[in-house]
């Protein structure tokens, strides 16, 4: 199946019982057992079905092998949010005294977790000043047990090399765990270029609407954990947090995932609703239409803004003098994600002044709405970085990043011309 076919249909054929066309939310904690025997055999692995939906629920089940199949995933993992994804999709593999190897441009969530979160709890993370395999290679030792990128960068819209990154983390048998969020499937499968493991924020253009907070994690299902015994002995080794299963025995390719679902999310339960699992189906459906078109939206955006005399740069990795295009042309092809960053001329003040003139753009930190949403980085979702945290993550005080959204283009640029013309006056 193609992915606008996988994304409508994978995952369910229909109800048993009921008939429903359109997936039923299974809005209960708990599931029955036919016995004291079946519940024993379910505890066990030695039968498939369902037990407690923090551990697992036929709603988010749907969306997870949708995600899988759309991603080229054996398997994934749906939880609360995209952070609980990327904390999940690290904490499977790390303990006291290792470290991450990650590239420096992340979004500000990710970046305070790893640098003073995970930190504190003694797993550190290292970034190099580029993003260049190289200069990831240099970094990663002994005691590194992944490395970590955004394939698209937020908000600089930088593309990574993940085959690259792949190479030198493979090399020394760690491997790459790839965020997706702004790509998505429909532009990007980093599991087809080498990543191990893909997480995402579903809050963003999966679930596509602005309403519902969720995360994924997708397992490639190709990483050796076996060669790497003693690094990976979570994987190999009877685990104690569920009664001695050998991950890589039993669940075969899809081993990572099964521990992040059964020791991480069983244990600490950032687990998603069934219902925003319903909401997220609802919008991955439409997925490959409205990503065509916030495409279609961003490309002419960009155009328009190159050519205002009343805008200082543009930066969208879809001009061939961008710095970014040749990476981008390589891992999207004709195609750009909708998120570009400019700066208006007259700085940080003129800067402010285009943003608070905005009509139709939305005010908000959020991206990958249906509606055109604009935000402020430096005065927002990157404030609590020092000015140098900043700098290394790619933001500058004027910078305004913009969303683009799939309304029609003509009220898009009508918007921004009225808020460009009270910028300059
Ligand atoms: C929003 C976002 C996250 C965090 O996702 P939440 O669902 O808000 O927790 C992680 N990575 C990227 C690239 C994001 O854009």
């Amino acid at each position: 199946m193609k992915r606008e076919t996988i994304a409508i249909h994978v995952g369910y054929c229909g109800d048993p019982t009921t008939k429903a066309v359109a997936v039923p939310i299974y809005q209960t904690i708990a599931f029955e057992f036919d016995s004291a025997e079946h519940g024993a055999a379910l505890f066990n692995l030695e039968v498939e079905g369902n037990i407690y939906t923090r551990i697992g629920n036929p709603t988010n089940a749907v969306l997870e092998k949708r995600v899988a199949a759309l991603e080229s995933g054996v398997d994934a993992l749906s939880v609360s949010s995209g952070m609980a994804a990327i904390h999940y999709a690290i904490a499977n593999i790390v303990e006291l005294g290792t470290n991450i190897v990650s590239t420096p441009q992340l979004y500000g969530a990710t970046y305070t977790f790893l640098t003073h979160i995970l930190a504190k709890q003694g797993v550190t993370t290292r970034f190099p000043e580029s993003d260049h395999p190289d200069a990831i290679e240099k970094l990663i030792d002994e005691n590194t047990r992944a490395v970590f990128c955004e394939s698209v960068g937020n908000p600089a819209g930088n593309v990574a090399d993940i085959e690259g990154l792949a190479r030198v983390a493979h090399k020394h048998g760690v491997p790459l765990i790839v965020d997706n969020t702004i790509a998505t499937p429909i532009l990007l499968r980093p599991i087809e270029y080498g990543a191990d493991v893909v997480v995402h924020s579903m809050t963003k253009f999966m679930g596509g609407h602005g309403t519902t907070l969720g995360g994924m994690i997708v397992d490639g299902g190709h990483f050796p954990w076996g060669d790497y015994p003693d690094r990976y002995y979570m994987m190999v080794r009877p685990e104690p947090a569920y009664h001695g299963v050998v991950y890589t025995e039993h669940y075969g390719a899809s081993a990572f995932v099964a521990r992040c679902r059964t020791v991480c999310q069983r244990n600490t339960g950032a687990t998603l609703s069934p219902f925003n699992a319903f909401l997220l189906l609802q919008g991955v459906e439409t997925l490959a239409l409205r990503i065509e078109r916030h495409v279609e939206n961003a490309r002419k955006v960009a155009e328009y803004l190159r050519g205002h005399p009343g805008v200082e740069w543009v930066n969208y990795a879809g001009f061939p003098d961008n710095p970014l295009y040749p990476m981008a042309q390589k891992y999207l092809g004709s195609k750009r994600c909708s998120l570009l960053t400019f700066g208006v001329k007259g700085g940080f003040e003129a800067g402010t002044k285009c943003f608070n003139a905005l009509r139709l753009f939305k005010r908000m930190v959020n991206m990958g709405d249906a509606k055109s949403l604009a935000c402020h980085p430096a005065s927002t979702t990157h404030r609590q970085l020092t000015p140098e945290e900043q700098e290394k993550v790619g933001v500058t005080p004027e910078m305004i990043r913009l969303s683009v959204g799939i309304e029609h283009i003509d009220d898009i640029l009508d918007d921004l011309t009225h808020a460009l013309a009270k910028a300059t006056n």
